[in-house]
């Protein structure tokens, strides 16, 4: 008797943890973003909350607005709700881009095409005021993939694209962020002992995103298009604190950003090096196409499962080529929104 209650048990699991994933799968999205991973339910406020949701929905609908334009592909929309979100300070994109640990604002992103895996990116930008449009240019006017620093900051002048002076980025509450870690670091420091290296262990004891004033907060979008192309997009200031020109994920195809039409779209958010390593965005795909895994499965495969065994705290959003949207995330939440075909809008922080 007990060990059939035993199983029934398991089936009841088992039945409640396969509806809940196939519930949070939304058919019929043509575009989606997110707005990184976001404050913690203890940190978050009514106000920021409402901010939050707000500013998510009205780069929603610039997209689907971009979306529906005569002759519009999934890579006007992309860009289009990636550039508010990077004017916005809310998010860690472009003008609220977090700081290095000098003090400088260093900006990544990249974007993907799903019809014709035609990918371009930028990478430690300073002074581009919209990293996502230098990415695509990258992407449609050069031979490249990937462009550096002052390589990548010249092009985009070249290019007659919106250069602004370093400056515009500084924001105060990246700032105080900053001087948070900073003081943290030195505190760990004193008490464990001098000198880089010792510094350095001390921190990545301590996952990153639990350290005072850390949050991921950057931004990404995927559509399906008209013609039934995907694309991906994702932009970022990287991780507060970071130094020697480091890169993350963002603007590494296969890592933070990717689209495959006989797949899906991803664009990712959280501990960079972790996505890097795992090649987050292309192991997604991957399960799609050669197991024939559906968006959901994949997803929390390598989110849920890999990723978060290894210790890598992150989310993605992907959409694949039959318009359903699915976020997979390790973390208590994360900023989301997506948009039907329709023009019905979900806007999600939490599992809400
Ligand atoms: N993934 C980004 C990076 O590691 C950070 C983030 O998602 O907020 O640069």
């Amino acid at each position: 008797m007990f060990r059939s209650m035993g199983l029934g048990l398991l089936l009841v699991i088992a039945v409640t943890y396969a509806a809940r994933a196939e519930d949070a799968v939304v058919e019929n999205v043509v575009f989606a973003i997110h707005g990184g991973i976001g404050l913690d339910k203890v940190e978050m406020t009514p106000e920021i909350d409402k901010r939050v949701r707000a500013e998510l929905e009205q780069a929603l609908r610039a997209g689907f607005a971009a979306l529906n334009k005569p002759n519009a592909t999934g890579l006007d929309a992309v860009e289009a709700a990636i550039r508010r979100m990077e004017d916005s300070p809310q998010f860690n994109a472009g003008h609220g881009a977090v700081f290095t640990h000098d003090g400088r604002n260093e900006l990544d992103a990249s974007i993907m095409e799903g019809k014709t895996l035609k990918a371009g990116s930028v990478a430690g930008v300073s002074t581009v005021k919209n990293p996502i449009t230098a990415a695509r240019a990258v992407m449609e006017k050069s031979k490249h993939v990937l462009l550096v620093s002052r390589g990548a900051e010249a092009f985009a002048a070249e290019k007659g694209l919106e250069i602004v002076d370093p400056k515009y980025f500084w924001t105060e509450e990246r700032w105080k962020q900053l001087q948070k870690q900073l003081e943290e670091e030195k505190k760990r420091s004193q008490i464990r002992g001098q000198g880089l290296g010792v510094r350095d262990q001390e921190t990545a004891e301590v996952p990153q995103r639990h350290l005072p004033g850390f949050s991921f907060g950057t931004v990404g979008a995927v559509a399906l298009d008209k013609a039934g192309n995907l694309s991906a997009g994702t932009s970022t200031g990287g991780m507060s604190n970071k130094r020697w020109g480091r890169v993350g994920d963002s603007p590494i195809i296969g890592a933070g950003t990717y689209a495959d039409n006989e797949a899906c779209a991803i664009s990712a958010t959280g501990h960079g090096e972790f996505f890097i390593r795992y090649s987050v965005a292309h192991d997604i795909v991957a399960l799609m196409k050669y197991k024939g895994l559906a968006v959901n499965a994949a997803s929390d495969e390598v989110i849920r499962k890999k990723l978060k065994a290894a210790g890598g705290e992150g989310g993605v959003i992907c959409l694949d080529h039959k318009g359903r949207f699915y976020p997979s995330y390790n973390t208590e939440g994360m900023y989301r929104g997506c948009i039907t075909r329709d023009g019905q809008v979900q806007v999600r922080i939490f599992e809400d």
